[in-house]
């Protein structure tokens, strides 16, 4: 067909700030002059396309990126700061806005799931090594041709379907944090994989094992970001792929329903997690009946009190009977040095896991221990004729439990309750 190519110069001008259209403007003449040629690229395309562009700003040169990138700094008076070892520059403008640049460049997938050799390669190159045809856009800078649409894979197309496409048949084996990205971005702007790229997908589940633990947390984290993560964890389900990437992991409706409950709950800023982030006890919810539990959230645990947190929660999940969760007394004998948060994936894990009776136990224990009141003292026991020791503690060890189970609710009823033990 000989239709003139799409143009997204419309969108740029209406869409992005002066400042930034100021800014891509004279970086496309700067490439003119140099011989060189500069595009938007990725996101920030996809993004203005469907009108409501990001704000990371990311510039291809066909060329070199950095020395690009040093030569346009130094016009418009801004700093750069080159990052060599991936053949990037950022540069800052006097205002503080940011623009990425790179060198266009392919990429050579030695094995699967590795990290790729990168050489500078054109346009074309670049944009075919990227994730999906949605992602796989670029728009000219150039003074003559300012936002003409580079689309080589018929993104654009994509975008009006609500289609998520890869660009070739083993995308997600070379790069399987594809899949994540890809459950992500189906989420994210209601778009649907197409049959052949679901296909491809599925069959590469296998590839995900390859990929390292710190790689899957980060991709993790991303779809937790997002404004509906159960959805994403319950298309991963579907796929067949959410045990691949979290291995033991269970999902079920109930699963679901409490994951969504909970993010409702957390829209409310104040009963937001503080200390411990959040995607952190989502996926609590999804590590039930399996004794690798314990090393799994410890695994996706980043900091120390997170550690902390995955092992006593481990502590509750794998190491103790049924008849700890019996009553709030029975749970605080094994549960009265756990941390709170640990407490609190405990209840979502049996909830989600359908133990509704084991969980309102924890739930009620965890209500009450935050205020368990000091009816009696020390001098109480003396008085009460007992000589002070060891003992005392386990006394009023046993005065928190009968409380807890509703023996006691009184000072009255907590002395005449050590009297019957004497
Ligand atoms: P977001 O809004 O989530 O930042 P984005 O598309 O800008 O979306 P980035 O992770 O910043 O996402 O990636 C920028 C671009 O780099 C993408 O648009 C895509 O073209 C390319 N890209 C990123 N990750 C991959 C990947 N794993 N495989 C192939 N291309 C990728």
């Amino acid at each position: 067909d000989n239709q003139a190519p799409a143009n997204i110069k419309e969108q740029i001008e209406t869409l992005l700030p002066k400042d930034a259209i100021v800014l891509l403007k004279k970086a496309g003449s700067l490439a003119e002059t140099k011989n060189m040629k500069a595009y938007i690229i990725g996101g920030i395309v996809r993004d203005l396309i469907l009108g409501s562009p990001s704000e990371d700003i990311d510039i291809v040169i066909e060329g070199d990126g950095i020395s690009f990138a040093e030569a346009f700094a130094n016009d418009i008076n801004g700093t750069v700061t080159p990052h060599e070892t991936f053949g990037t520059a950022t540069v800052e403008t006097e205002n503080g806005s940011k623009l990425d640049f790179t060198t266009s460049r392919t990429e050579y997938y030695e094995k699967p799931a590795a990290l790729p050799t990168v050489v500078r390669s054109n346009i074309k190159e670049d944009l075919f090594r990227r994730d999906f045809t949605m992602n796989a856009m670029a728009a000219s800078l150039e003074p003559d041709s300012f936002g003409e649409l580079i689309d080589y894979f018929n993104g654009l197309e994509d975008i009006k379907k609500k289609n998520l496409r890869v660009l070739h048949n083993l995308s997600f084996v070379e790069d399987p944090t594809r899949i994540l990205r890809g459950i992500r971005f189906e989420a994210r702007f209601s778009f649907r994989m197409d049959e052949e790229t679901e296909a491809f997908l599925r069959h590469s589940a296998a590839s995900i094992f390859a990929l390292s633990h710190t790689r899957v947390i980060t991709e993790l984290k991303h779809i937790f970001q997002e404004t509906n993560p159960a959805e994403s964890l319950s298309r991963l389900h579907e796929l067949g792929v959410l045990n691949k990437f979290l291995p033991g992991s269970i999902w079920s409706t109930k699963t679901s329903a409490v994951l969504s409950l909970l993010l409702k709950e957390w829209e409310q800023q104040e009963t937001r997690p503080s200390i411990k982030e959040e995607w952190f006890f989502i996926t609590a919810c999804l590590y039930t009946e399996n004794a690798e539990t314990a090393k799994l959230l410890e695994a996706i645990a980043a900091t120390k009190p997170q550690k902390k947190t995955a092992r006593d929660f481990a502590v509750l999940m794998n190491d103790v009977t049924d008849d700890v969760f019996a009553s709030e007394g029975a749970l605080h004998e094994f549960a009265f040095h756990l941390d709170e948060d640990a407490l609190f994936l405990v209840f979502l894990a049996l909830l989600c896991s359908g133990e509704q009776s084991k969980a309102r136990i924890v739930h009620a224990y965890r209500t009450k221990r935050k205020k368990l009141p000091r009816w009696v003292s020390g001098d109480d026991l003396k008085a009460a004729g007992l000589t002070p020791g060891p003992a005392f503690k386990d006394y009023l060890f046993q005065l928190e439990k009968a409380f807890l189970n509703g023996e006691i609710t009184n000072r009255k009823e907590a002395l005449a309750y050590i009297k019957s033990r004497m």
